[in-house]
């Protein structure tokens, strides 16, 4: 078990890419604390699947964007199971419209959610591992953080903030203890690209050298590759599941 006896905290963790790297962490002996937003049903489900396997798991229902709610999530996650050795970062969202249709309103929704919310658990995490010494947080970025993506500008400006948010913290983290890393995944099966027809969705597979959508299995296995004993020696690195879909 490569995780054994440590404790992970996972936001966006009720389903999708966040729900299964919770179950792989599960499953290699970690203890999860995982938030979401409003999906109180399939969190539990999510929170059954994990107890079943014999580990401990809380889960809480609130906003990453409210700075006040993450830090005491982060404080509760500690105090319920443990210090915090590893924090996936990773709830999201999209707003999918064009450049000039974007409001302000769209503008802060994104923004607060992927990069500022991120920004502040991230940093109250960070805080609860400096005094140990140790400590691995990986935020989920995204392909279109690389190369951009119409009808989503606001969304990949700051799914590329995640990765430069990324870069600049592990130098400060790695001579303390601490690694950073992200993860860009191509297209992946979730809801939330399920928002879109399935005509993008045809076209997008279509031009994908694999021809196909990544599994959210496929992206916890590089979540956990980060997260593992085997992952010691990357550091600000954006490791990128996509199918192809940027090759670099
Ligand atoms: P999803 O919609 O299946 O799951 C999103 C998760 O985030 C859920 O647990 C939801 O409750 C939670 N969440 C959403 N808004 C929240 C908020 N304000 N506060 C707290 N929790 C919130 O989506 P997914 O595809 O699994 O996305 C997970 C991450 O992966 C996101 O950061 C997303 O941007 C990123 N991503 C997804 C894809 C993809 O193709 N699915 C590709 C690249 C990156």
């Amino acid at each position: 078990m490569q995780l054994a006896g440590k404790i992970a905290v996972i936001t966006g963790g009720s389903r999708g890419i966040g729900r299964a790297t919770a179950l792989a962490f599960a499953r290699e002996g970690a203890d999860i604390a995982f938030c979401h937003l409003d999906d109180a049903a399939q969190a539990d489900t999510t929170a059954a699947e994990i107890a079943a396997m014999g580990r401990r798991v809380m889960h809480r229902n609130l906003d990453v964007a409210d700075i006040g709610d993450g830090q005491r999530f982060i404080a509760e996650s500690g105090q319920a199971l443990g210090p915090i050795d590893i924090l996936f970062n990773n709830a999201g969202i999209n707003i999918r419209k064009n450049f000039e249709d974007v409001t302000e309103d769209d503008f802060d929704r994104i923004v607060n959610v992927l990069f500022r919310g991120a920004f502040f658990i991230a940093q109250a995490a960070y805080k609860t591992m400096l005094p140990r010494g140790a400590g691995i947080i990986i935020s989920t970025a995204s392909q279109t953080g690389l190369k951009g993506q119409p009808g989503a500008v606001p969304y990949s400006a700051a799914k590329a903030a995640i990765i430069g948010f990324t870069r600049a913290l592990a130098w400060e983290a790695a001579p303390r203890g601490i690694r950073v890393n992200a993860i860009a995944p191509g297209p992946v099966d979730t809801d939330l690209v399920r928002q879109n027809s399935p005509q993008w969705r045809a076209a997008f597979e279509a031009r994908l050298p694999v021809g196909r959508f990544g599994t959210v299995d496929e992206i916890a296995a590089t979540a956990l590759l980060l997260a593992g004993p085997q992952g010691g020696f990357y550091c600000g690195a954006t490791l990128s599941p996509n199918g192809g879909d940027v090759m670099h």
